[in-house]
């Protein structure tokens, strides 16, 4: 197999809670993270030598700043290969919303590899170097729907669960995952939410409940800053949508929809407020 061609979904955060701040500089978080059908296709062709990512996006880098490149440059090395690959991207996961569209594409990007240089691989060596590239790509090569902690690649999948009937709003600015992070502060008597709720009605389908039990910390940081994601959460909730979230530490918005009828309407509502409106769904494989 010379070339392959393979899917890169992005994900959304139903829960993340930020529980402190860790020796190494990073925090420690518990976060559903879900998988929905918004895609980035990646197209991987072995060559003779060196490693190129080109994308038909201007928005993000090409060189060894991509992080499809450094997962690339990643495995070939441990792996001794000496033949070179092109990736292209084709973007669709809105850059640095909070929806890791970087970090789909290194996963994707190893697990195509792994497969056009037939290294069989098992999936823990994935996923150590997916850690090694980012703290969001283990989820990225794993189940559709996982707990996380740590960095965020402590993993406990999920079982499937309902389909949800989404839209999702990208506001016309993006922000920086890293400042998101060091603005963040714990307040006193936090109370993380309930993560075993959630689950609960996760495993029950109960969409209802599910959407009651979503929220995310981050809020508190870019919220203040950036007063649009209230206005889209709010915008969301008046169009028919359950309840309304950003996404990881941003700037996206998504709002959960009791049914796909109910998420169309709202579609039409929302489209004539923003200018990146996105009907998705959870991404399930078959
Ligand atoms: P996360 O939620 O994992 O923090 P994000 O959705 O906020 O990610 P990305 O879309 O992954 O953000 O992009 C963050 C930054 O990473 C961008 O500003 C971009 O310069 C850089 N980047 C590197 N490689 C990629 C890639 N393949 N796709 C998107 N951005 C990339």
């Amino acid at each position: 197999m010379k070339r392959l061609t393979i899917a890169a979904p992005a994900k959304i955060n139903l829960i993340l809670n930020v529980l402190g701040t860790r020796t190494d500089g990073y925090h420690e978080l518990e976060t559903i993270m879900h998988k929905i059908d918004l895609i980035d296709i990646i197209h991987v062709e072995a060559t003779s030598e060196g490693i190129t990512v080109e994308s038909n996006s201007g928005l993000i880098p090409t060189g060894v700043d991509n992080l499809a490149y450094q997962a690339a440059a990643l495995l070939m090395e441990y792996n001794g290969i000496k033949a070179g690959v092109n990736i292209f991207i084709e973007k669709n996961i809105p850059v640095g919303a909070g929806l890791a569209g970087g970090s789909s594409d290194a996963a994707a990007v190893l697990t195509a590899l792994n497969r056009v240089f037939q290294l069989k691989l098992p999936d823990d060596r994935l996923q150590e170097m997916g850690a090694a590239v980012g703290s969001d790509v283990p989820f990225c090569l794993g189940s559709e729907t996982a707990l996380a902690r740590g960095r965020g690649e402590l993993l406990t999948p999920l079982d499937r669960g309902p389909k949800l009937d989404l839209l999702l709003v990208m506001p016309d600015f993006q922000v920086s995952t890293a400042e998101v992070y060091r603005a963040y502060k714990i307040k006193n008597n936090y109370q993380p939410a309930d993560t075993a709720a959630f689950i609960k009605f996760w495993q029950s389908g109960d969409i209802i409940n599910i959407a009651n039990c979503i929220s995310n910390d981050l809020e508190t940081v870019s919220i203040p800053k950036h007063n649009e994601i209230n206005h889209i959460k709010t915008d969301l909730r008046q169009a028919g949508a359950v309840n309304s979230l950003m996404s990881g530490s941003g700037p996206a918005v998504f709002g959960i929809f009791a049914d796909q009828k109910t998420a169309i309407n709202a579609l039409d509502i929302m489209q004539k407020l923003y200018k990146r409106v996105y009907q998705v769904t959870s991404y399930y494989r078959e």
